[in-house]
């Protein structure tokens, strides 16, 4: 019986804990959802990320290479989540992917300046823009807006996903630790 009352009592300051760092994470990734075009201290972490996916991809060719920044900077986080889901650490899972959606929304401003070219690119003015240079290679400049548009809905989706997932793990966490209390002493009972 004293087994059941530790395994219990932590469930007890976990559920309200994760609620609400599900919440305060939730808050404030759709802060960053509400102004993509901000700088935000994780995007320091994307642009690290994007840098070195340029390096990985650069054995498929040129466009590859090119693509492999905006495209490492979304699956990098992603592997974490797949970790995570592997592990069965749903919450933590979902916690990372607010990352994946705020990663994608970090695209959508460099994708929307196609056209522009209006942001500060590591290596001076004379580097290729990523996404000049891709939708320019697909004939696709044009398109800018809604390409732009379509991947800022994507990231937004992909947060809201992440806010209703890490409340639902949240609520079942609190339900998985209750029940081995509940089956331990019934098993024990049968078998007396
Ligand atoms: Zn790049």
């Amino acid at each position: 019986m004293n087994r059941t009352l530790q395994t219990k009592s932590p469930a007890l300051w976990q559920h309200p804990v994760q609620l609400i760092g599900a919440a305060l994470v939730g808050l404030y990734f759709l802060w960053c959802a509400w102004d993509p075009s901000q700088w935000h201290l994780i995007d320091g972490a994307n642009l690290l990320i994007h840098e070195a996916g340029h390096l990985f991809f650069r054995p498929l060719g040129e466009f590859m290479m090119i693509a492999g920044g905006s495209l490492f900077q979304v699956i990098m986080p992603a592997i974490f989540v797949g970790y995570f889901i592997r592990r069965k650490i749903f919450y933590s899972a979902a916690m990372v992917l607010f990352w994946v959606g705020e990663s994608i929304l970090n695209v959508s401003v460099y994708a929307a300046d196609s056209l522009a070219l209006q942001l500060p690119l590591i290596g001076g003015p004379d580097t290729i823009h990523d996404w000049n240079y891709m939708l320019g290679q697909l004939g696709m400049l044009k398109a800018t807006p809604k390409i732009a548009g379509f991947i800022r809905l994507l990231g937004t989706l992909v947060m809201v996903c992440a806010l209703v997932w890490a409340i639902k793990s949240a609520l079942k966490n609190d339900a998985a630790e209750e029940e081995p209390t509940f089956a331990q002493p019934q098993d024990e009972w049968w078998t007396k």
